[in-house]
């Protein structure tokens, strides 16, 4: 899997490159917007992470572009906060997805393997740890083939913790995923607790595994 990664702050781009590499993905940078899109005209990719405001040629310009020379590979926009208006124009420019900064690395993970998945055509759409299985596109989730009543953002919490197994992920992490710009840091700073808490109460009658693990001081985990 080979992901372009267009962004003009290196400091952003050397992270997020060093993240996707430790991923084993084969990555390759670019911090401006004009060689970033000769590039792309040059090599295929599988995924294309692009930010908009790029010096030279923006991030929406690029877009349109390979859009028009049917280049179909999908793309995630990193967008400013809240800008509204950008995200509308990058959706009808043909993006995939988008991404606000600042965001963290769970989220951007997993928003790629989302994409790399329905890009892959993968017919079979589970993820299973233990006595869980998830279905990611009918939006279900199953304990030893019983179907667990799951609220949407429940279900989602699961879903995200699963696409990020093995990682500790922080509370904020999973409120960012969840809730997204909605999220107040103050007045629902035990949402996630609570929405845990929910779950494991749903898992615990139909199995003895243990799901979610709790990390203490930073947030939960899914563990092998
Ligand atoms: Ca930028």
């Amino acid at each position: 899997m080979k992901i372009f990664i267009v962004e003009d702050e290196s400091a952003l781009l050397d992270k997020l490159k060093k993240g996707l590499e430790q991923e084993k993905y084969i990555v390759e940078g670019e911090t401006d917007g004009e060689k970033a899109l000769d590039r792309l005209f040059e090599v295929p990719f599988d995924l294309i992470i692009l930010d908009i405001m790029l010096p030279g040629v923006d991030g929406l310009t690029i877009l349109k572009h390979i859009r028009e020379a049917e280049i179909k590979t999908p793309v995630i926009l990193l967008t400013a906060r809240n800008s509204v208006s950008d995200k509308i124009a990058g959706l009808d420019c043909g993006a995939d997805d988008y991404l606000a900064k600042p965001f963290s690395f769970e989220e951007l993970m997993a928003r790629i393997r989302a994409q790399l998945r329905r890009e892959s055509g993968q017919k079979d759409s589970s993820l299973q740890y233990k006595s869980l299985r998830i279905d990611t596109l009918k939006r279900e989730a199953f304990i030893n083939g019983t179907l667990l009543d799951l609220t949407m953002r429940e279900f989602s919490i699961l879903e995200f913790m699963l696409y990020n197994k093995n990682r500790v992920i922080e509370r904020f992490s999973i409120a960012e995923h969840v809730w997204g710009d909605d999220f107040d840091t103050f007045s629902m700073s035990n949402f996630v607790d609570v929405h845990i808490k929910n779950i494991r109460k749903k898992i615990a009658p139909l199995t003895e595994d243990t799901i979610i693990e709790t990390v203490r001081g930073i947030g939960y985990a899914i563990k092998d």
